[in-house]
């Protein structure tokens, strides 16, 4: 079978065609499959917006589509940046040491032990029969006082993650943020549900396998 991911994000793809290659699923972007357009993300949640984005390429191309969106809950600042992660500083091609520069300036006072934090993902894979695939992964943690390490992207360098104490994410390896990060157990949850419907379709004897 074929799934379209809604992002022609080059890691995103990577590590999607990785985790379902077992299931013999073929991931491909949004662009290989014809659609070349931005969708608006005007959800409230990270699950709304995941949701937006597989609509609109299920609409479009007519096959199985899974997108995913994530970002960074703050205590402190009641959930933000929250949905409005990759735009915090109000301009979304700000470079990313902008953004964890405005989120320090917005925690000055906050001291070690009010700095808790989450980040959080969710993948929405629909099916062309109306069907659904909705999953969430969380990675607590905190805040940290300066950025360190060099891996990862947008608020890793700040981001203490509780399974780690001492290192931020920015200082994991790879495999090691996979492990612990809220898209990977989201991503997880995700090839679970969807090896549990190809065995329910099996066992049915429907149509040896295939998703939809
Ligand atoms: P998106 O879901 O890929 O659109 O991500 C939204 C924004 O959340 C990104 O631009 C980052 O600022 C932030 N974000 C999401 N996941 C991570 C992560 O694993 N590390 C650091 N920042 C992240």
């Amino acid at each position: 079978m074929r799934l379209i991911l809604a992002s022609n994000n080059a890691s995103k793809l990577r590590e999607m065609r990785e985790m379902l290659a077992e299931l013999e699923v073929e991931v491909v972007s949004q662009r290989e499959a014809g659609f070349d357009f931005e969708v608006e993300e005007t959800g409230a949640t990270f699950a709304e917006n995941a949701r937006l984005k597989a609509e609109a390429v299920l609409r479009f191309t007519g096959e199985a589509a899974v997108a995913d969106d994530s970002g960074l809950m703050v205590d402190a600042l009641d959930g933000a940046p929250g949905v409005m992660s990759a735009r915090f500083t109000g301009r979304h091609d700000d470079p990313d040491t902008a953004r964890n520069a405005l989120l320090l300036e917005k925690l000055r006072e906050v001291p070690a032990e009010a700095r808790g934090a989450r980040f959080v993902s969710c993948v929405c894979c629909l099916f062309p029969d109306g069907s659904a695939i909705e999953t969430r992964g969380e990675c607590r943690g905190s805040i940290g006082f300066a950025p360190r390490g060099h891996n990862g992207f947008g608020y890793d360098p700040l981001f203490l993650p509780e399974d780690f104490p001492g290192r931020t994410m920015a200082e994991l390896r790879p495999e090691e943020k996979n492990a612990v990060s809220h898209r990977g157990r989201a991503v997880r949850a995700f090839v679970r549900a969807l090896r549990e419907r190809r065995a329910r379709d099996r066992d049915n004897g429907g149509n040896g396998g295939k998703l939809c």
